[in-house]
């Protein structure tokens, strides 16, 4: 295997005018990924140059398919793990981004220019955005601050006749007994949907589980502004449990292969982290303090380089911030009915 030959060098040339925050050499590219399930190969982005935090999946058939690109800054080894898979530039059929934040879809228009046959697929609520980036980029400075250009990097605009829009049930082909089944699920964002494997029966949740990180241990919900929406969360939580997987992919991080238990943990977790919210806004008090108060019983054991990692992906700010968002918007459409 070899660094020197990435499917995008031959196309625009590297991409020297992005930041990317780190040298894949210098971290290593983590061999090929790891198959999970039937054809099935998890590949770890590395987000900030950290392992199982950002997880991209690639689904092995005649016509493959990459489940998620990991942010703009992770495409340098994204494209290395897929050179050594034997992926040539032909070859990638399509790219599903199951949302479009840009720890889910940064790299897509780097990732549609190295692999110039690729559909790129995405929720029709989130089209627009991956055609004509400017205003999510400007809304993810916003949230992210100095760390949109230290971490995540940016977001390439992807050509609008490369976009194939996804609807809820449509199914995207990978070989003649493979097919990835569009599940629409709002909640976690309204662009959001999830996508379930009819060959190993695995759903890729993308964020609408909710984020484990294999070495932090504890699922917790991911409801960060300005979609979340508990009701809809729920729904797609059931959504998820009526297709009965074999297991949930997340995309942070990996496969969970008891997807029954997770689902109802899921459910509870939601309504537990929201319960404390609801009742933080209604007092008036501070919604994060709330919950890091609530919840910090979780966080013992989990040593504080798991903690700095969970808090950037899954911070109980960014959570409060969308709970409170969902809290006064709902309010606001409540005293509209009086
Ligand atoms: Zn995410």
């Amino acid at each position: 295997m070899t660094d020197s030959h990435l499917p995008g060098d031959s196309g625009g040339g590297p991409h020297h005018h992005h930041i990317h925050p780190y040298d894949p050499d210098a971290v290593g590219v983590p061999g090929a990924g790891r198959t999970i399930a039937d054809g099935v190969i998890e590949l770890d982005t590395l987000l900030g140059g950290w392992e199982r935090v950002t997880a991209g999946y690639l689904i092995e058939g005649p016509e493959p398919v990459l489940v998620e690109t990991g942010s703009q800054s992770s495409v340098p080894v994204l494209l290395a793990q897929l050179d050594a898979l034997g992926l040539g530039p032909e070859d990638l059929a399509g790219v599903v981004v199951t949302h479009i934040h840009l720890d889910h879809a940064g790299g897509v228009g780097d990732v549609a220019r190295a692999f110039p046959k690729a559909t790129v697929y995405v929720h029709p609520k989130g089209a627009r955005h991956l055609a004509d980036p400017a205003k999510l980029v400007d809304s993810a400075a916003r949230v992210y601050g100095p760390l949109l250009d230290t971490l995540y990097g940016r977001l390439d605009p992807t050509p609008p006749e490369r976009l194939h829009v996804l609807e809820d049930g449509e199914a995207i082909r990978v070989g003649p007994n493979r097919l990835l089944i569009a599940v629409d699920s709002p909640g976690h964002a309204k662009h959001h949907v999830a996508l379930h494997d009819s060959l190993s029966g695995v759903l890729f949740a993308g964020d609408a589980v909710g984020v484990k990180l294999p070495d932090a241990g504890v699922l917790r919900p991911s409801t960060p502004p300005p979609d979340f929406d508990l009701h809809q969360a729920l729904h797609s939580l059931r959504r998820f449990a009526d297709r009965r997987p074999t297991g949930i992919a997340l995309a942070h991080y990996g496969l969970l292969r008891d997807p029954g238990d997770v689902l109802e943990e899921a459910d509870g977790t939601l309504r537990r982290w929201a319960e404390v919210a609801e009742a933080a806004f209604h007092q008036g008090k501070d919604i994060a303090a709330a919950l890091a108060i609530e919840f910090e019983s979780d966080m013992v054991g989990v040593s504080d380089e798991h903690r700095e990692k969970l808090d950037i992906m899954n911070g109980v700010h960014s959570n409060a911030a969308g709970m409170h968002r969902w809290l006064s918007t709902r309010q606001v459409a409540g005293d509209a009915k009086d």
